[in-house]
């Protein structure tokens, strides 16, 4: 792969990569804050998805990291365009619908948004938690192919809740990751491209694995651009990146969205997919259309 996809390549990618938000949310919320040892002795290795887990889902039922990121798709799509406040209307309709979960620093800054229309979080030492980076890809599908507007949108939508600089420089570096993946880059030049992050954010380095998959956005991130570079294909990679357990339906969302962008909506298994809501795979079908067709890129196509 040359990095010269066509047009539907790059549709097929897209929706992939929406897709795999949802099937890796899914996958993984059964394990949410298990350990490794704990997965494999109450299930073996988890290839299916199962829901259950701490917050008894149903088999199929996706979590905050997809319902954050359709906020933001919704948000971008009804507005024909990027629209801050949009978004964080939309999050605040979401949180009022009182949903399954809801993490504290979100829940926090959606708050802040609704009782003083505050759009940017202050700097906090503790939000480098994974929470703005799980909802990129609407982010990275609406701003293909500029990465001034993909860094500008995803700081922009991260301060609504996370103002850290190791949630921004994830954002950005996983936004451009799956730039270059929806493109058709192969592996070898996305490993480049991250090593420039790598290289201003040392934390982040993944080799050797610690093994550790917290909500802190280096663990997450750690884990992911393990499992993505380790394995060879979508169900690998998502079976592998749950199975560390931890903050399971993230790094399975964040996981999904990589492996969907580069291996494309044949790889993601259909038992995996039939278990996701037949609505919402036809809303996220859309919504990955429109948001593309948003991009500066897709204008003209
Ligand atoms: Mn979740
Ligand atoms: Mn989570």
């Amino acid at each position: 792969m040359t990095g010269t996809g066509t047009n539907s390549d790059i549709r097929n990618r897209a929706k992939a990569a929406f897709l795999g938000v949802a099937v890796g949310d899914a996958l993984g919320a059964g394990l949410e804050f298990m350990t490794p040892g704990e997965i494999n002795a109450k299930h073996g290795t988890v290839r299916e998805i199962i829901g259950g887990g701490w917050l008894r889902l149903k088999p199929g039922q996706v979590t905050d990291d997809t319902e954050m990121s359709l906020c933001i798709a919704r948000a971008v799509d009804a507005a024909g365009g990027w629209l801050l406040p949009e978004i964080a209307e939309s999050f605040a309709m979401w949180l009022r619908t009182k949903p399954i979960d809801v993490g504290d620093t979100c829940r926090r800054g959606i708050r802040n948004y609704m009782l003083k229309g505050i759009l940017e979080s202050p700097f906090n030492q503790w939000d480098a938690g994974n929470g703005a980076c799980m909802r990129m890809l609407p982010v990275a599908l609406c701003t293909f192919c500029s990465e001034d507007l993909l860094e500008s949108y995803a700081i922009q939508q991260a301060h609504l809740t996370h103002n850290h600089p190791l949630s921004d420089a994830a954002c950005i570096a996983l936004g451009r990751l799956v730039h270059l993946s929806l493109q058709g880059y192969s592996k070898p030049r996305l490993r480049r491209e991250l090593e420039s992050l790598l290289s201003c954010y040392e934390n982040f380095r993944f080799e050797p694995y610690r093994k550790l998959a917290t909500a802190y956005v280096v663990d997450t991130m750690q884990t992911v651009f393990h499992y993505f570079f380790k394995t060879r294909d979508f169900e690998s990679c998502l079976v592998e990146t749950v199975n560390q357990g931890g903050d399971a339906d993230t790094t399975g969302a964040i996981a999904g969205m990589l492996a969907g962008a580069y291996y494309g909506m044949e790889s993601i298994p259909k038992r995996w997919l039939k278990k996701i809501d037949r609505n919402l795979v036809d809303e996220i079908s859309t919504l990955s259309d429109r948001l593309l067709d948003l991009s500066p890129s897709m204008v003209s196509v």
